[in-house]
């Protein structure tokens, strides 16, 4: 499906919950209400709506939170998906902290790769970003689904403090697992105002200073906006994306379900429709196509972060 601007929307990102065990700085500081059961979708009706999407020519599903893996039963979910989406991709973005228990399930169900959030290697940083003391779980987790397997990618949102050893320690790590390393620009956010992002451009330069050599790196490494490097002699590549400074509205391809089934077009307005409606009042097949097709159609030109902070907590969503 295209919408009006001609872009093919392709990706769709499914948040299974709006829950999380951690308390990211730059996410979702405050506690906030917690959605009730009836008010998120059931795994029957994120299927229906994937089936529908899948129909429209969605390839890839992308199964985030809040912390998917807190939600009862995901891996039978991302199970469900991956027959649905039979030769399409299905992955799942996690903060790692549940996942040691539910390795082997996913590399028997197929899995086709897991992103796992990853700040710093420092135990008092972690703590202090996240609100929580699991790092070492963390890097349990990775080494873990490393070693089964599964394609790994680790996500940092590098903030402003992030001391230059912290970086390489990162590097470093992510290059020994032989996973890229992905660096994810800040989005400013009505609750994370008192927090500030490291720039991309930043942590290049900090890089090049100390001798490392960034070489363009034109291979694929899924369906998103990352922009890769190689380091010189390394073994993965790390990259970047870069919502406002290297904005990528332009090719954006994915929609966006929340855990309440609104299909949001665009990350940072409120464009979309509220398909649980739909659902819950009996839609076959064709309508919610329909909808789906008809939010598609009406995606925004672009996000409009530089100019406002959007409205919500990143957990509602799914980033
Ligand atoms: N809990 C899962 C995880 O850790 O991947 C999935 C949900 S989390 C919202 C998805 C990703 O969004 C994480 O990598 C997180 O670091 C990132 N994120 C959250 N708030 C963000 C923000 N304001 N700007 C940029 N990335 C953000």
């Amino acid at each position: 499906m295209r919408d009006q601007y001609g872009r093919e929307i392709n990706y769709l990102r499914i948040s299974l919950t709006d829950r999380c065990n951690l308390r990211c700085c730059y996410c979702r500081p405050e506690i906030a209400r917690q959605l009730a059961h009836s008010e998120i979708l059931t795994y029957e009706e994120i299927l229906t709506v994937c089936k529908a999407a899948a129909a429209l020519g969605v390839q890839r599903f992308k199964v985030t939170g809040g912390e998917p893996l807190l939600r009862r039963d995901c891996v039978f979910f991302l199970h469900q998906l991956k027959l649905l989406a039979e030769r399409g991709k299905v992955t799942l973005t996690t903060n790692g902290i549940l996942l040691p228990a539910v390795v082997p399930e996913l590399v028997k169900m197929g899995l086709d790769g897991i992103n796992i959030s990853l700040d710093t290697l420092d135990r008092q940083r972690y703590a202090q970003i996240t609100g929580v003391d699991r790092l070492a779980e963390v890097l349990q987790a990775i080494r873990q689904a490393c070693a089964a397997g599964i394609k790994v990618k680790l996500n940092c949102v590098p903030l402003q403090d992030m001391t230059f050893a912290e970086l390489l320690e990162l590097v470093a790590f992510a290059q020994n697992l032989q996973v890229p390393l992905r660096f994810i620009e800040l989005m400013p956010l009505s609750c994370n105002n008192a927090v500030e992002g490291l720039a991309g451009s930043e942590i290049r330069s900090r890089l090049t200073a100390a001798g490392f050599t960034l070489t363009p790196d034109k291979n694929i490494y899924g369906g998103g906006p990352a922009v890769y490097y190689q380091l010189e002699n390394r073994k993965a590549p790390i990259g970047f994306i870069e919502p406002l400074h290297g904005k990528f509205c332009a090719c954006c391809n994915r929609i966006r379900l929340t855990a309440t089934g609104y299909l949001k077009t665009c990350l940072y307005g409120h464009s979309g429709v509220d398909l649980r409606e739909l659902l819950r009042s009996g839609a076959d097949d064709t309508k919610l196509q329909q909808a789906i097709l008809q939010a598609a159609r009406q995606k925004p030109l672009g996000h409009d972060f530089e100019h406002a902070p959007a409205a919500f907590t990143m957990n509602e969503i799914g980033g």
